[in-house]
């Protein structure tokens, strides 16, 4: 930003025009002769032959000049330069009027110019000060009439339920909040009463004057005041007087009458209650004074209160906007915020302990040299993730495993931008530029426990399936000899024949639930990779399937690609894959329709697609057929199909373990294209 006293063409102007003005003055009144005397101590007169002055337009030039000379100086040089400069100037020019006086008997009208000079200096700077008096009340009154976020409500409902939440640690009968009203008087602001108090009127009227005397002296003393009083009913009664103020100002009193002594203890609390208090009032005064006429601030000392209180309102506000920031040390997650120069800005406790530092080491450390501290396998270089979040805005999220104390964290680092919710595309939309980035926020989650959960949960399939594939395959097994057995009769052959079908179902479906246990047990490292080529698969697969596809009249074809190098796979995950996806293909179409898959080589991959004429799948469960148990409705068809929400689930965790991307284009009624990618050797 420019400064407002910064020298430019216009301040400059200004100066000139208000040094003609002074000069103009001067010259006037050295027309009138108002400054015959101070003229005459700057002349060496020869009493026989007094001096005399150059012709009139002479002298309103010299005039002119010392004024705007004065003027320009303070504009080019600043305040303590110009004042060297005149200064040294009138100097010379004192020596050069008393030997021009005393040897040529001329008048060189030191005087006026000196006044002019310094006149016009003194002008400018007060026109400076004025021009930054204006801005800064201009920008302070804004900021303080802006209601905060965090407001919400008005200044008398904040009062009120403040004096509730009082009522709720402390026996009141009653509590008063006095503000100070234009002349300094204490008038009520907010007031809390119990049952009507007993006791005659002017019992009553006598009690309020003495809480008022009780206020005002505890406002001079700037003291919290207790005072027991008389015992009514066995209770010993008290009144408390708390002064209100902030920032060395006072702005009322809070008078609170218990049903009880009052506690120490419950000081501090009402200390910090009052504080509150004496924030809203003080906005309450602030905002009820108004945005000051901008250009009587300099000179009216009714314009200067104002300012002050608006100050008072912003240091207030600065004040309330931390504890949004405080609220993250009472998070169970770490949090930690950097300022984009990888300053740290904040560093929650749970970060401390996660980071294993003290805060006293904390405080020596940047951003960078905090996430090094959770340095592993997959976050070997954290100034890596941190430019790629600055470049592209996207958060960096990694699962971080500490197998020394055998943790897991799950670090998340974002750039927390500008716009209102955070929504980029919108603010874009509206603003025509993408939203400002402000700070890094970095965030670290304990998940050891889930991770653990979901081990449990693996196991638990894992030997469930294990278990039960025994009795199912006996089931199976001797279903299918008794069906060979001439001697059983037709009908119950027919039974036997549901219970051979439906026993291999559950064989199937514990098949599936196996192999996704056994991959969710496998580390990343065991998956087997050796060259694979896809076309291979692809042959195989429909040669496996060409029965099923039969038996429900679809087409199952093979569309001839290029030809495509190998890629490093595990033959046996991927061919379990691939069946899947031909099993669902089949599954989820009617019949006499086509099931085609294909290959493609792309820039760094191959891909293998599977598409079919089926059903397809609705817009809003593309996302989330890959996950796990997630099966789509589609008329109440579910329940006829054996599915169980795992085979995509399958697919998409054996692509990405070998580093490949799987993806879905499909539309209801026209079939879906399911395909993935791995990358080629
Ligand atoms: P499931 O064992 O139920 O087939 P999947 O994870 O393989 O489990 O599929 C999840 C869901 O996605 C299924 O319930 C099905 O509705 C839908 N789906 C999968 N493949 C297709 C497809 N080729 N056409 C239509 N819907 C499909």
């Amino acid at each position: 930003m420019k400064s407002p006293v910064s020298f430019s063409f216009k301040s400059v102007s200004a100066s000139v025009a208000l040094s003609l003005g002074v000069s103009a003055l001067v010259a006037a009144a050295w027309g009138a002769g108002v400054l015959a005397s101070p003229a005459a101590l700057f002349l060496f007169d020869d009493p026989a032959t007094p001096s005399v002055p150059p012709q009139a337009w002479v002298v309103l030039l010299l005039i002119a000049a010392a004024g705007v000379g004065g003027g320009f100086a303070l504009e080019r040089l600043g305040a303590r330069n110009a004042l060297r400069l005149v200064a040294l100037a009138l100097i010379v020019l004192c020596v050069a009027s008393l030997a021009a006086s005393r040897f040529l008997h001329l008048d060189i009208v030191f005087a006026p110019m000196m006044f002019a000079g310094s006149g016009s200096l003194a002008a400018a700077q007060a026109r400076r000060l004025w021009t930054i008096d204006r801005l800064l009340t201009t920008n302070v009154e804004r900021i303080a009439v802006q209601p905060s976020a965090l407001e919400g409500r008005g200044a008398s409902a904040r009062l009120s339920s403040g004096l509730k939440l009082l009522d709720t640690v402390l026996p009141l009968e009653e509590a008063v909040i006095f503000r100070l009203d234009e002349a300094g008087l204490p008038v009520q602001a907010a007031r809390l009463r119990q049952a009507a108090g007993v006791g005659a009127a002017g019992d009553r009227n006598f009690a309020w004057r003495e809480g008022v005397v009780m206020c005002e002296r505890a406002m001079s003393g700037g003291e919290m005041i207790v005072q027991a009083g008389a015992e009514v009913a066995g209770v010993s009664r008290s009144s408390v007087a708390v002064p209100l103020g902030h920032d060395g100002q006072r702005v009322g009193a809070l008078l609170l009458r218990l049903r009880g002594r009052f506690d120490e203890s419950d000081g501090p609390l009402l200390k910090t209650v009052s504080a509150q208090f004496a924030r809203n009032l003080q906005r309450d005064d602030a905002r009820s004074l108004g945005v000051p006429e901008a250009r009587s601030t300099f000179f009216s000392s009714r314009a200067a209160r104002q300012r002050l209180e608006a100050f008072g309102v912003v240091s207030g506000l600065l004040t309330e906007q931390a504890f949004a920031g405080l609220v993250l040390s009472e998070a169970s997650d770490a949090h930690a915020v950097a300022y984009l120069d990888g300053t740290l800005a904040y560093v929650n406790p749970r970060m401390l302990e996660a980071a294993r530092v003290t805060a006293r080491e904390c405080r020596a450390l940047d951003l960078f040299q905090l996430l090094e501290r959770f340095r592993t396998g997959v976050f070997d270089e954290p100034s890596i993730a941190v430019r790629r979040v600055l470049q592209t805005g996207q958060a960096y999220e990694r699962e971080l495993t500490f197998l020394d104390h055998s943790q897991t964290l799950a670090l998340r680092i974002a750039l927390v931008i500008e716009a209102a919710g955070g929504d980029r595309t919108e603010h874009a939309e509206r603003n025509g530029h993408a939203p400002p980035p402000l700070c890094l926020a970095v965030t670290v989650r304990d998940v050891t426990r889930l991770k653990e959960l979901d081990k449990l949960k693996s196991d638990m399939l894992s030997l469930m399936s294990h278990e039960l594939r025994t009795p199912i395959t006996s089931i199976n097994g001797f279903a299918e000899l008794l069906m060979a057995d001439e001697r059983i009769p037709a009908d119950a052959r027919e039974f036997l024949s549901i219970i051979n079908g439906e026993s291999q179902r559950v064989a199937r479906m514990l098949s599936t639930f196996l192999s996704v246990a056994r991959l969710e047990q496998k580390d990343r490292q065991e998956v087997l990779m050796a060259p694979l080529m896809l076309d291979d698969v692809v042959r195989e697969t429909i040669g496996n399937f060409q029965t099923a596809a039969r038996r429900k009249r679809i087409r199952l074809a093979e569309r001839d690609g290029q030809k495509l190098p190998p890629v490093a796979a595990d033959r046996g995950l991927i061919m379990q894959a691939v069946a899947n996806l031909v099993d669902n293909a089949i599954k989820y179409s009617p019949e006499r329709t086509t099931v085609t898959l294909s290959t493609a080589l792309e820039a760094d991959a191959v891909r293998l697609t599977v598409e079919d004429r089926g059903y397809g799948i609705p817009s809003e469960d593309q996302d989330r057929v890959w996950e796990k148990f997630y099966r789509v409705s589609r008329d109440g068809r579910i329940k006829e199909e054996e599915s169980t929400g795992l085979g995509l689930s399958f697919v998409r965790e054996v692509v990405e373990r070998h580093g490949g991307q799987v993806s879905l284009e499909s539309e209801v009624g026209h079939g879906s294209k399911f395909s993935f990618t791995l990358p080629r050797l």
